[in-house]
C-alpha cells in the first residue's frame, strides 16, 4: 500500500475553503478546484520517492493486479477528484472512444500541438464521469423535456426565446452557439432576475447567476435547457459520452475514465469549438436519473455503464473488510480509520488517501469513519 500525496488544481472556479477543511487544514491563500488522486501524467500523485504512474510502469502487474492488467493495460484506468465548485465550471461534454480517437488523429494531422490551447484531444480515451455529492451540490445536466423547458421559456415571458424552435433542439442549440446571440442573452439574464418565484425560481436563480458572470454569453441560453439537478449528500451523476453538463456549486467526489477530452460549449475563457462539441452531443431531452448507492457486503456502491471505474463507500465502526479485483484508492472523508492490506497498514483521517495495489487480496478498514473507495470493474 502507497500513502499519496495529491495534486491540488488551482483552477479559477475553486474553493479557499472547501479542499482545505476536508484535510484540516487553514483556509488557502489561492483557489483550490480538484484534487487529484491517481497516475494522470500530468499530475501524478507522488508516493514514497517517486509517483504513482512510475511505480506503476515499473511494476505493473503488482500494481494494477493481473485482471486490471489484461483488461485496461498497464496503466491505472480511472482518476479519482476532489472537486470543489465555488464558481461555476464551463458548459462541456465529453466523447465517445470512437469520436476521441478519430478527433485525436484529425488533430494530429493538422499539426495541433497536444498541448496547445485550443486542441479539443489531448489523449484517444472517452470520459466517461461520476460525481458524488459530500454535501449540497448543484450541476446543469443533460437538455430538459421539451415541454419543461417551453414551460420555463413562457414564464421568463421573453418573445425571442419562445420562438426558439425546442421541436429541433440540434438545430436551435446551433443556431445559438453559431450567431450572435448577445442582445437575447442580456435580455434573457434580466427576466432571470425578475423571475423570484414559481417552479422554475430555481432555475432563474441560476439563469440570472450565470448572465452576470458571462455577460452576453451563449452558454446562458444553453444553459437555461438543461436539466438543473440539486444533489444531497450520497447522491450522484453519472455523466456518459455526449452529455452537455455544468457543475455549477459545492464539493464532491468525481471518478472517470483517465482522459482529458473536453469540448465546452461556452461560459469558459477557454477554448470553445462548437463544430466538435455538435459532432458529439446527445440531443435526447427528458429527465436525469440520479445515482443512488446500492448495497454490497460492507460497502453501498455507485454502479453504472462504464467499467474503467467504480466508486464505493464504507461507512466503518469497527471493521470492514473488502476484496481487492483491482487496484483501489482509498480516501477518508471523516472520522479516524487504519487501512490494511495484509502487506502494510496506513492510518487515515480526513483527507488521507491511500492506494492499494490489485495484487493485495484483501483491504482491512478498521476504525470509526468513512471511506471513497475508487475503483476499476474487472
Ligand atoms: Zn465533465
Amino acid at each position: 500500500m502507497e500513502r499519496l500525496v495529491n495534486t491540488v488544481q488551482p483552477y479559477a472556479w475553486g474553493s479557499t475553503t472547501a479542499i482545505a477543511a476536508l484535510q484540516g487544514r487553514p483556509p488557502a491563500a489561492t483557489k483550490e478546484a480538484e484534487l487529484w488522486m491517481g497516475a494522470h501524467p500530468s499530475a501524478p500523485s507522488r508516493v514514497h520517492g517517486s509517483t504513482l504512474l512510475a511505480r506503476i510502469a515499473e511494476a505493473p502487474e503488482r500494481a494494477l493486479g493481473t485482471a486490471a492488467l489484461r483488461r485496461f493495460g498497464p496503466r491505472l484506468p480511472f482518476l479519482f477528484k476532489i472537486l470543489a465548485a465555488e464558481e461555476p465550471l464551463s458548459l462541456q461534454a465529453h466523447p465517445s472512444i470512437a469520436q476521441a480517437e478519430a478527433g485525436y488523429e484529425r488533430e494530429d494531422r493538422a499539426g495541433i500541438a497536444r498541448d496547445a490551447p485550443n486542441r479539443n484531444y489531448r489523449d484517444r480515451n472517452h470520459k466517461p464521469e461520476l460525481l458524488c455529492a459530500l454535501g449540497p451540490f448543484v450541476a446543469l445536466c443533460g437538455f430538459r423535456d421539451i415541454a419543461a423547458t417551453r414551460a420555463l421559456f413562457e414564464a421568463l415571458a421573453v418573445p425571442g426565446l419562445q420562438a426558439l424552435d425546442l421541436g429541433d433542439l440540434r438545430e436551435t442549440f446551433r443556431t445559438i452557439m453559431t450567431t450572435d446571440v448577445s442582445a437575447l442573452v442580456f435580455e434573457v439574464s434580466a427576466a432571470c432576475e425578475k423571475l423570484t418565484g414559481g417552479p422554475f425560481a430555481l432555475e432563474a436563480e441560476w439563469g440570472a447567476r450565470l448572465g452576470q458572470k458571462h455577460p452576453g454569453d451563449a452558454g446562458v441560453l444553453g444553459a437555461l435547457m438543461l436539466n438543473l439537478v440539486v444533489l444531497a449528500e450520497g447522491e450522484a451523476i453519472y455523466l456518459p459520452a455526449g452529455n452537455l453538463h455544468a457543475y455549477l456549486h459545492g464539493v464532491g467526489v468525481e471518478i472517470m475514465a483517465n482522459s482529458d477530452n473536453v469540448l465546452r460549449g461556452g461560459m469558459t475563457p477557454k477554448h470553445v469549438d462548437v463544430e466538435e462539441l455538435m459532432r458529439v452531443l446527445d440531443f435526447r431531452a427528458g429527465p436525469v436519473a440520479k445515482v443512488l448507492p446500492t448495497r454490497r457486503g460492507p460497502l453501498e456502491v455507485w454502479e453504472t455503464a462504464a467499467a474503467e471505474f467504480e466508486l464505493a463507500r464504507a461507512r466503518v465502526s469497527g471493521e470492514a473488510r473488502v476484496d481487492v479485483r483491482a487496484p483501489i484508492i482509498a480516501l477518508c472523508t471523516e472520522g479516524s480509520l487504519e487501512a490494511d492490506d495484509g502487506a502494510s497498514r496506513e492510518p487515515l483521517r480526513a483527507g488521507d488517501s491511500v492506494f492499494v495495489p490489485g495484487s493485495a487480496a484483501t483491504l482491512t478498514l478498521r476504525g470509526d469513519g468513512t471511506a471513497y473507495l475508487a475503483t476499476a470493474v474487472v
